[in-house]
């Protein structure tokens, strides 16, 4: 079976490295050519030169893209997905489709669902299928994928998931892993907001604020957050693992679906401030953990001892 992988950034390279170590055949794409390069290792690696060469060499495809722009441009352009398809269903003997595409990108449902129904009326099966864990999680292969749409095509790519992730769970029909993801994410944002503000009470309080990471790590304030993102606070390393531009994004995704369903957001609204303000503050491409500065700008303080590692 032939694997295609379009997006090589943050996430999708360890992603697709993963796939390739378990001896798949790839055909890659990344806009920026020099990240699709240099791949180590027995199986075959093509390197295509457009998302459509990609989908035309592939059974099924991966896509991991900055924003619903890029997964637009990428699905819909002239030299994208789709056009691929479309040059089957126009009678083109030597042009060829994937079967099933899954995007991992964290985008509208809206977007999510527009493409797949397209898609569908190519005969190609659309998963949304975006994930939950950061760079470290990609590299380890243990991504949790949150999937919506045809079940059979889900199920289709679970060994695929498999090599890159410790989990899939399956929510629904096209557009359910979108929706998931972006209610996940509100719920971590704000976790980091509330993290960043107590490191920077304990800090004023001339408390240790490592002790108080084991602190938390103790008690019914356990989270992810304070275990991955408490110690770049405190060490003040905000080197991007996932950056805070990208979180702002979701945010804005996750208001504007919280609006169409009419949902009151109040925690939402004031966590997707302090990422405004950290992107503002010219933080957008470091780590999401630098909305902590905020804090730091406002007293005065480091929360940390050491000087900045970005
Ligand atoms: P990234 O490092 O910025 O990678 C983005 C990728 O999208 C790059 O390969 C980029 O190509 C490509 N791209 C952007 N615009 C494009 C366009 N118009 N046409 C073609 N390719 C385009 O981002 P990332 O951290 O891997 O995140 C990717 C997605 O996963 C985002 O939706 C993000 O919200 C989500 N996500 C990220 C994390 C994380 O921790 N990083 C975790 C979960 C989910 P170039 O190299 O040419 O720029």
């Amino acid at each position: 079976m032939n694997i295609g992988f379009i997006g090589l950034g943050t996430m999708g390279r360890p992603m697709a490295e993963h796939l390739h170590r378990a001896g798949y055949t790839l055909s890659v794409y990344n806009r920026s050519r020099s990240k699709a390069e240099g791949w180590q290792g027995a199986a075959p690696v093509r390197i295509a030169e457009s998302p459509l060469e990609v989908a035309q060499q592939s059974d099924i495809v991966f896509t991991m893209l900055t924003d619903d722009a890029a997964v637009e441009e990428v699905y819909l352009g002239a030299e994208g997905i789709a056009a691929a398809c479309k040059a089957v269903d126009e009678g083109d003997g030597a042009a060829r489709k994937p079967r099933i595409v899954a995007d991992c990108s964290t985008i509208s449902p809206v977007t999510s669902k527009k493409l797949a129904e397209i898609l569908a009326g190519y005969g190609v099966r659309m998963l949304d299928a975006p994930v939950t864990g950061s760079e470290p999680q990609a590299i380890e292969g243990v991504l949790t994928f949150i999937v919506g749409g045809p079940k059979e095509a889900y199920e289709q790519c679970l060994p695929l998931f498999d090599k890159m992730g410790k989990k899939a769970v399956y929510m629904g029909a096209s557009g359910a892993g979108t929706n998931a993801k972006l209610a996940n994410n509100m719920l971590v944002a704000a976790n980091l907001m509330a993290l960043s503000e107590s490191l920077m009470m304990i800090r004023q309080a001339g408390e240790d604020p490592e002790l108080f990471l084991e602190v938390v790590a103790g008690g019914g304030a356990r989270s992810g957050m304070a275990e991955m993102k408490g110690p770049k606070i405190v060490n003040r390393d905000f080197s991007a693992q996932f950056m805070t531009q990208l979180m702002h994004k979701d945010l804005k995704l996750a208001e504007r679906l919280a609006e169409s369903l009419q949902v009151p957001v109040p925690v939402l609204a004031s966590v997707k401030q302090m990422f405004q303000i950290a992107c503002n503050s010219g933080w957008g491409a470091e780590d999401m953990s630098a909305v902590a500065k905020c804090y730091e700008t406002w007293t005065g303080t480091l929360i940390g001892n050491s000087a900045e590692k970005s």
